[in-house]
């Protein structure tokens, strides 16, 4: 299972259940993002911030900046938490081994979109008891790029052939009205993106969980807070939002 943890949920316990899962027998690969931590350093830095349609748009400074904090006190900062809980974890960036390939996205700068998955630095790892955490990098035509954490944590899914993409984040799912949207079909998340439900940090989660869903993952957008949040999905209960293929076929 490929578990993504968002900055707020960074924060929160929700990774406490760990132990347990990989008790279970279960391989999990943790997949982070840092954009909050990103731009705190790149205030004290002195360097804008900007955005567009959710992604960060990355010249060579912000690179540069954005390498150091996720590959650097991010990871290593959940490395030593994983560490705390008992956990056996190693942290990598996508350009270690290196395991994601990027294209470059158009006008957005050093942001990279995965275009192949190369799983042998991860088996590695795991054959070596190890639980590998992954900062949001990828490997393209000028090195390092800024991958989004959501997009980046659904394309490992995919390459890996997981069965479970957990999106940890800070809210209990896709809200409507104030309540999780309890099941997606892949081609249902776009809507929710136009019709401006999905705002934000959302539209990336949504779309990352439609691609992870149609490569065969069963995605679920979950808040990193609750405890157990992870068993419970596991455990068939209702919680979060959950994007399958299997929603589309029940509906039909
Ligand atoms: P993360 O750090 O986990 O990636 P983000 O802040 O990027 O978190 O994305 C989650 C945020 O998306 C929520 O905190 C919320 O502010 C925002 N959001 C926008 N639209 C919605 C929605 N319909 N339901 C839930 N959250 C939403
Ligand atoms: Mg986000």
């Amino acid at each position: 299972m490929v578990i993504k943890i968002g900055g707020a949920a960074l924060a929160g316990g929700a990774l406490e259940g760990l132990p347990d899962l990989l008790a279970a027998g279960h391989r999990v690969v943790i997949v982070h993002g840092g954009g909050l931590q990103l731009t705190r350093m790149l205030d004290v830095l002195d360097i804008p911030t900007r955005f567009h349609a959710g992604l960060r748009v990355t010249d060579e400074e912000t690179m540069e900046v954005a390498e150091n904090v996720f590959a650097g006190g991010v990871n290593k900062g959940l490395v030593r938490g994983l560490d705390d809980l008992g956990v056996l974890a190693a942290g990598i960036s996508g350009t270690d081994g290196p395991t994601l390939f990027v294209e470059p996205v158009p006008d957005l700068g050093r942001v990279g979109k995965v275009v192949r998955v190369e799983p042998h630095l991860i088996e590695t790892l795991w054959a070596g008891g190890f639980v590998p955490v992954v900062a949001p990098l990828g490997l393209g035509p000028e090195g390092a790029y800024n991958v989004n954490a959501d997009s980046a944590a659904a394309a490992l899914a995919v390459g890996l052939g997981a069965g479970y993409l957990f999106v940890l984040t800070d809210v209990d799912g896709l809200l409507e009205e104030g309540e999780p949207v309890e099941t997606l079909a892949p081609d249902e998340c776009e809507t929710h993106v136009d019709s401006g439900l999905a705002a934000g940090g959302m539209v990336p989660k949504l779309r990352a969980a439609a691609e992870a869903a149609r490569g065969g993952v069963e995605a679920r957008i979950l808040n990193g807070n609750r405890k157990g949040a992870i068993a419970a999905a596991i455990a068939g209960e209702r919680v979060g939002t959950l994007i399958s293929e299997g929603v589309a076929a029940c509906k039909q």
